[in-house]
């Protein structure tokens, strides 16, 4: 029988929003599959490494070539029996590294009603019917607009930024402000919140190209005393900076006015996040790491070239808000992995992002030490794991490869897996996998 250890060759997209060249690490990532038919061109946008089985752009065997698709179908044991019936034969997550240059469209993600709805009436924009909860993990300092602002701040800023008041409009200002200065009631908050939201995406076009010279000039000359010094920290440079950076990336777009509704978040390396379906969100800068539903469903409406869908998703969306830290998710350490004496004395840890849905969890593993040594309880779902510094080896059974950035690999459920460092440079990891039942939020 084969052991269920399969090096893999995974594919990487060039959106323009992508870092370029070798600065993207998610093309040093593919090139590390050392396939003769890829090299890094210099002045090419690289975006997303793929890894998984969506038809998109499914990962290979790199040596046989075969798709991970067709040998998850040949050999149900890989995934489980369970796992394969419920999800059709294919990984129920789709795992990515994201190299973030420019901003990202500002989008949502469809929950699955909506999903299928929106497959069956237009499957050309919206290719899958499945939700897409994401989950983002910072591998660099990562930058990016999450949910709506607390509601006191966005008044806030409705009264410091007269072209921001302009574009929502008088009146829906004003009775915004209202019930942003009481709302007790989450129910009128969030009624509050979409109407002034709707309206300012709706506001015609060529006010939009007159406010926002507008907004841009008030940036550059106010510093920090911008959007009346900022919401609740001081943040008037920075929200002045950031407006002329994204006013430079996209001139004029009414994006440049959203993120005045969203809280701006900035994660450090190892921290991460998760959104729901239908949370609003716009990435910004960094490389991250991120797992998903296995689904290629976005409703974007802002920041991008590609088609917007703008009365969706003003409708689509939850309206939930509050502070990023809500969103910001608690990291526990993993509790079915073995770290030896060298790997506990060098601080190694292995560490469990695990979101309230049953497709995904993520465990990232940091070994410090050359010689420092994870071993894994058997997981009852298929895995897939990607190394992002250091080097070493992994095993499974009798079968051990070696291991080095950009280096992915598939591992079949109720398999006993190994890592180890080899390297001076700590070696850094990253798993996702399915198990069904484990979750007692389900
Ligand atoms: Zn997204």
């Amino acid at each position: 029988m084969q052991v269920p250890l399969i090096r893999l060759q995974c594919g990487v997209n060039s959106y323009d929003w992508g870092k370029v060249g070798k600065a993207s690490a998610a093309a040093r990532f593919a090139a590390a599959s050392e396939t003769d038919d890829f090299s890094i061109e210099e002045e090419k946008p690289y975006a997303e490494l793929w890894m998984g089985t969506h038809p998109k752009m499914p990962s290979k065997d790199m040596k046989t070539q075969r798709s991970l698709v067709d040998l998850v179908q040949d050999n149900h044991a890989l995934m489980s029996t369970e796992i394969t019936s419920k999800y059709g034969g294919k990984l129920p997550f789709l795992f990515k590294v994201l190299s973030i240059e420019k901003v990202l469209s500002i989008q949502a993600h469809p929950n699955k009603k909506l999903a299928e709805q929106l497959h069956a009436k237009d499957p050309k924009n919206y290719p899958d019917d499945n939700h897409k909860p994401e989950m983002t993990i910072a591998i660099t300092p990562f930058e990016g607009l999450c949910g709506f602002r607390p509601l006191p701040e966005i008044a806030h800023f409705l009264q410091s930024i007269p072209p921001l008041r302009r574009l929502v409009g008088e009146d829906k200002a004003k009775s915004f402000e209202e019930v942003a200065s009481e709302a007790k009631d989450d129910g009128a908050g969030k009624k509050a919140l979409r109407e002034a939201f709707t309206s300012l995406m709706n506001g015609a076009a060529d006010s939009l190209a007159s406010a926002s010279k507008e907004l841009v000039a008030l940036a550059e000359s106010q510093g920090s005393q911008f959007a009346g010094g900022g919401g609740s920290s001081n943040e008037g440079q920075e929200l002045a900076d950031l407006v002329t950076r994204l006013n430079g990336e996209f001139p004029g777009d009414i994006g440049l006015f959203v993120l005045f509704f969203l809280n701006f978040v900035k994660l450090e390396p190892g921290e991460a996040m998760f959104l729901q379906a239908d949370d609003i969100h716009a990435y910004i800068s960094g490389d991250i790491i991120e797992c998903m539903a296995s689904s290629d469903n976005v409703v974007r409406a802002g920041f991008t070239p590609k088609f917007k869908d703008v009365s969706t998703l003003t409708s689509m969306l939850t309206y939930s808000y509050g502070s990023i830290e809500e969103q910001k998710m608690e990291p526990a350490p993993y509790a079915h992995v073995v770290l030896n004496a060298k790997a506990y004395s060098s601080n190694s840890s292995a560490t469990l992002y695990d979101p309230p849905i049953e497709e995904f969890s993520v465990i990232k593993t940091e070994l410090k030490k050359s010689e420092a040594k994870a071993t894994f309880d058997p997981i009852a779902g298929p895995s897939i794991i990607i190394c992002t510094s250091g080097e070493g080896t992994v095993s499974v059974g009798p079968k051990q490869e070696t291991v080095k950035p950009g280096y992915v690999f598939f591992v079949g459920a109720t398999a006993e897996c190994v890592i180890e460092s080899t390297g001076e440079d700590p070696l850094i990891a990253f798993q996702a996998f399915c198990e069904l039942g484990s979750k007692s939020q389900l």
